[in-house]
């Protein structure tokens, strides 16, 4: 799945498209990863509510500030969205039961973008019977 992201930080919500995946698989019951191949982006599952969206983006400010001294920025001036996504992980696995993606009531799929605006790309891989 291609992305376009259109701020230097943002959570997109991509729970939808990944249902749509797993439907278009034909896989019953199984495993989906959703996973990102950039190194400055994340896959993470929480709460799509925009207070916490804020919230889980000032914590990557406060744990991983923009303006401190890493060794990276001597060849590219991006240190902090790497660790922002070290922290984050590059990829979730969820399961597939009778056809369904299963995630809790609360639960969205989000693509961080910590280094944007970028094309990126997403890969869905839906694995099962
Ligand atoms: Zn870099």
């Amino acid at each position: 799945m291609k992305i376009e992201t259109g701020k230097r930080v943002e959570l997109i919500d991509i729970t939808e498209h990944v249902r749509d995946h797993v439907t278009q698989s034909d896989v019953k019951q199984g495993i989906c990863v959703i996973s990102t191949r950039h190194t400055t982006t994340a896959i993470i599952v929480n709460e799509n509510e925009a207070g916490l969206r804020d919230d889980i983006l000032s914590l990557l400010e406060r744990f991983v500030p923009e303006n401190v001294s890493y060794a990276h920025n001597r060849i590219d001036n991006n240190a902090h969205a790497h660790l922002r996504a070290v922290l984050l992980g590059s990829s979730e696995t969820l399961r597939v039961i009778n056809g369904k993606l299963v995630l809790g009531t609360w639960q969205s799929i989000f693509f961080a973008e910590l280094d944007g605006p970028r094309k990126r790309i997403v890969d869905i891989t839906v694995i099962g019977k």
